[in-house]
């Protein structure tokens, strides 16, 4: 069913209308009772609230069971999140992935591109092809979200450090809104990935965990009661550069024994092709090499574990999260780091640290790009742009 042209979006809906619909989103079906205990509002101002919602028809009732009439005050209310389309894109040193979601996080089409080259004009256009490819109708997209390496607040308008495109302050958002029409919104990649575990990922549910994120870069994002962490210039996460070991490799930076060291791609599969002479190794030419009982590559993986298990136990002493799920295209990793990983957490968490559920979380880029979706979704209902400035 499509959104009726005249039904408002989320954006253009009031603060407590927006959070009505937020709560839903998260909660499911909720009674009008329970919507007023959870927002901290009387049972009369739900009703307010609710009314025109459900006469715009953004929100309805849950079928009365026969012989009961609609309207009763228990009757739970329902959003139906596939009236909400967004899109999100996830950028890449060599790829764009876009996927069209509902305000719910259900993908409902995907797409990608490859990229010759990562200048503005490339990277612009291709976003572009994505949109027009999956947009169904024109005014059918309610807000556009990409999700990219860099630091970025977290609902940003600008590019600022991004290393894998040798971008900064690059206004992209602003770009895209120009050639689309399309409300647009950045955040920092890993941030967007951790929004769609939380929205309606394997962190549905929990208050408090991290997503570790293991690929070209080492990427981390923290939610803490309910809320994925920016910090005030956008930079949580930058735990890449972490020392793990005194000895062992240098990483890009020029850090020996820092956790890139160990366990980007790049690191992986140089320390495991340059011994054997070769630079056609690749992540699953290593793991073939390891699942041989290649040497070389058992000790890269075994590191690599290692590092990993620093990290996860670091982050739990410092912030008690009870579960980190892992996520990234480097994850293929974890069949031989498995064990290394475990015997570092095991060595490096605090005595009095509760030990974390470590969930792997084997997902493609279209993963990412689902996570910058759901932030743009967000966006529409925590801060959404005002379409007429306030009159001063
Ligand atoms: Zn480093």
């Amino acid at each position: 069913m499509q959104r009726s042209a005249d039904a408002p979006t989320l954006g253009s809906l009031g603060p407590s209308a927006r959070a009505v619909v937020r709560t839903l989103l998260l909660a499911g079906p909720l009674s009008r009772a329970e919507l007023a205990r959870r927002l901290e509002r009387s049972p009369a101002s739900i009703t307010k609230i609710t009314q025109p919602l459900v006469a715009d028809g953004l929100i309805s009732e849950d079928t009365a069971p026969p012989g009961e009439s609609r309207g009763r005050p228990g009757a739970p209310l329902v959003l139906d999140a596939a009236l909400h389309l967004f899109l999100g894109v996830k950028v890449t040193a060599d790829e764009v992935y876009a996927v069209r979601a509902d305000a719910s996080g259900r993908v409902e089409a995907s797409a990608h591109r490859p990229l010759v080259d990562v200048g503005q004009a490339t990277v612009v256009r291709e976003i572009i092809e994505l949109v027009n490819e999956l947009t169904p109708a024109p005014g059918s997209i309610q807000a556009l979200g990409v999700g990219l390496a860099g630091q970025m607040s977290r609902f940003d308008r600008t590019v600022r450090a991004n290393a894998y495109l040798g971008w900064d302050r690059v206004p992209l958002a602003e770009i895209l809104e120009r050639a689309t029409g399309i409300p647009t919104v950045l955040s920092e990649d890993a941030r967007a990935l951790t929004a769609g575990v939380q929205w309606s990922g394997p962190g549905r549910g929990m208050r408090d965990f991290a997503v570790l994120t293991v690929g070209v870069g080492v990427g981390l994002g923290v939610v803490i009661e309910d809320r994925v962490l920016a910090g005030p210039t956008g930079k949580v996460g930058r735990i890449g550069h972490t020392r793990v070991s005194d000895s062992g490799p240098l990483c890009s930076q020029g850090h020996r024994g820092c956790a890139s060291a160990f366990l980007t791609t790049r690191s992986v599969t140089q320390g495991i092709g340059v011994p054997h002479g070769r630079s056609d190794v690749d992540l699953d030419a290593a793991i073939e090499l390891a699942d041989a009982g290649d040497e070389v590559a058992l000790r890269v993986f075994d590191d690599a574990g290692h590092a990993l298990g620093v990290l996860i136990a670091q982050l739990v002493n410092m912030l008690g999260l009870p579960a980190v799920i892992l996520a990234g295209d480097g994850l293929g990793m974890l069949a031989h780091a498995r064990t290394g990983m475990e015997a570092a957490i095991a060595e490096h968490l605090d005595p009095n640290a509760t030990a974390p559920e470590v969930v792997a979380f084997t997902s493609g880029f279209d993963e990412w790009a689902r996570g910058a979706a759901v932030v743009a979704c967000q966006w529409m209902l925590v801060d959404p742009p005002r379409s007429d400035p306030d009159p001063a």
